[in-house]
């Protein structure tokens, strides 16, 4: 009964922490770049998040003759469990010769979700059937909505290609709600220089609350969703949250801030971090359990650096096949017909 009724008492101090935390935020300045030492500190009177499961390191496989990915949910890509996240494909640094040829995947459909791309070295070079061309560059997105129909390019640019160098990206599938699946394509070109960059929340120990960090601990690109007041640019059909971190020293721990319920996923893309005690590298993934409001990471190599996402789950069955994701197979072989016969948006 006690742990009941302190466990309700956590819960209402948990609800009303997020209250005042808002209700100062919605006064903090928006798209601040500096050390935002003026947004909210939060104490750590609240509930951690637990990890569900760590999805370790996978093989990598070839996409095309461009992309040597980790397919970084495994078995878990395409199911409700990683809702509204459908498949998330890593292409780790790799040095290219330099080449006259066009390295990529060419002309393929997507419908019913989301493309999301994060150029991080090297450039892609993107080609729809809604007629966008364009080139993308370390810190730039591509928030592609295929939607009801679109036929796809992807390439290393023909730049890239001619120097040779250091390759690395990443590609993220998200789901639509089934009311916008057969919608109008969309393109959401977002550029480095328009994600904001926020300063952290360093976890101090001894006092047992968190304080503002400095930006030279790191920060976080809000490319999507919200992050300690500061809005990212990306449009999005339900709620997420995408925030690639950087993290400059090693030995600190940081929290963040993030809904309850939704899905949470914490990729490592460089260097090393421990979450509740488990150690995760490059090309690991921790799924974080729907209760809790505080993500800390510990963060123990310098210039670590992860993807945090938020989804809230879509909640609807997922029919899955190639390139195409709807809610049954009967769509799925209407989407196949429509390509084949190159109508209702292709
Ligand atoms: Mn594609």
């Amino acid at each position: 009964m006690l742990t009941k009724v302190l466990s309700v008492f956590v819960r209402v101090t948990a609800s009303l922490q997020l209250i005042l935390t808002t209700k100062v935020s919605s006064s903090a300045p928006l798209n601040t770049q500096q050390n935002n030492n003026d947004l909210p500190a939060n104490d750590m009177i609240s509930r951690d998040k637990t990890i569900r499961e760590i999805f370790r390191k996978p093989r990598s496989h070839w996409v095309g003759d461009g992309f040597n990915v980790f397919p970084l949910f495994s078995d878990k890509a395409f199911t409700e469990e990683l809702s509204p996240f459908l498949m998330f494909d890593y292409a780790a640094p790799r040095e290219f010769p330099p080449t006259s040829q066009h390295r990529g995947v060419g002309r393929h459909p997507h419908r019913g979700f989301e493309t999301v791309t994060i150029a991080f070295q090297g450039e892609v070079e993107h080609a729809d059937s809604e007629g966008n061309r364009d080139v993308i560059g370390p810190g730039d997105v591509q928030w592609m909505t295929a939607a009801r129909g679109i036929v796809h390019e992807e390439f290393h640019s023909t730049n890239f290609a001619k120097k040779g160098g250091t390759f690395e990206m990443c590609q993220l599938w998200v789901n639509l709600p089934k009311d916008k699946k057969m919608t109008s394509p969309k393109y959401q070109a977002i550029v480095d220089k328009n994600i904001p960059k926020v300063g952290l929340l360093l976890v101090d120990q001894d006092l047992g609350k968190c304080s503002p960090a400095t930006m030279d601990d790191g920060y976080a690109r809000i490319i999507a969703g919200e992050f300690r007041g500061v809005k990212g640019p990306a449009e999005t059909f339900t709620p997420i949250n995408m925030w690639e971190v950087v993290f400059l020293k090693s030995s600190s721990k940081y929290q963040f801030e993030l809904p309850e319920g939704h899905t949470i996923l914490v990729f490592v893309r460089r260097g090393s971090i421990e979450v509740q005690g488990e150690k995760l590298r490059l090309a690991d993934v921790a799924r974080m359990n729907e209760g809790g409001e505080k993500l800390t990471i510990g963060v123990t190599e310098k210039d670590t650096s992860v993807l945090i996402l938020s989804g809230e789950p879509i909640n609807e069955p997922i029919a899955a096949r190639g390139p195409f994701v709807m809610n049954t197979d009967d769509e799925l072989m209407q989407a196949n017909r429509d390509y084949s016969s190159g109508s209702n948006g292709f």
